[in-house]
């Protein structure tokens, strides 16, 4: 039986990418220069450049379980975390004008926050330590799943300032960070409102 993804790569060569060709041999020249780091989860449903209408050499992308950030040092894994050195790269090296944290509805990392995770999964367990302080002291209901979701994605915001590089260009008016919450059964974005500490559906402020 002939491998789906194969017959979708040889799609892609074929049929999209001559569309494409100008503007990648374009970026191949010139080197990338995306603005924006997204930082998202990795679920399947979230589709960062169908949401935000985005193409080659737009986003620089992490995506990791919850859209979580580490801590920006002292990590016990002797600092090989793939999340820090992206964060590091894109402000220093590319200089992104702003930071996307970007979680979702029915999100599968904050759910397990709520319930045992495999004791197998250790590194899963241990990961989830960055969420941990966004958990409610109530039953994982859809409102308090959806309250938590948002938490941990202000309380990643707050750990990407303890980064000096990322403090220091925010402080100078450089670099801007932002909060996303993707409903996935509406196709709406909230995004976190650092004056309230709410989210507001990005489609509202979009008209104003
Ligand atoms: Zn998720």
């Amino acid at each position: 039986m002939p491998d789906e993804l194969l017959q979708r790569l040889k799609r892609f060569r074929e049929d999209a990418f001559p569309r494409y060709r100008v503007q990648f041999q374009t970026l191949v020249d010139e080197g990338q220069h995306p603005t924006t780091l997204f930082i998202g989860c990795s679920d399947s449903r979230l589709v960062p450049y169908l949401l935000t209408g985005t193409g080659p050499g737009e986003l620089f992308m992490v995506r990791n379980v919850g859209a979580l950030v580490p801590p920006c040092c002292g990590t016990s894994d002797g600092g090989h975390h793939g999340t820090a050195a992206a964060i590091e790269f894109a402000v220093l090296q590319l200089k992104v004008k702003r930071i996307i944290v970007c979680g979702h509805s029915h999100c599968g990392a904050i759910r397990a926050l709520y319930e045992d995770v495999s004791p197998e999964a250790v590194n899963l367990e241990a990961w989830l330590d960055l969420a941990r302080d966004a958990v409610l002291p109530v039953c994982p209901s859809p409102e308090a799943l959806r309250r938590t979701e948002q938490r941990t994605i202000a309380l990643q915001l707050e750990r990407l300032m303890d980064y000096a590089m990322v403090r220091q260009r925010v402080d100078a008016g450089e670099l801007t960070l932002h909060g996303w919450h993707y409903q996935i059964e509406d196709g709406e974005v909230n995004v976190f409102d650092f004056q309230t500490g709410a989210f507001v559906p990005a489609s509202l402020l979009a008209s104003l």
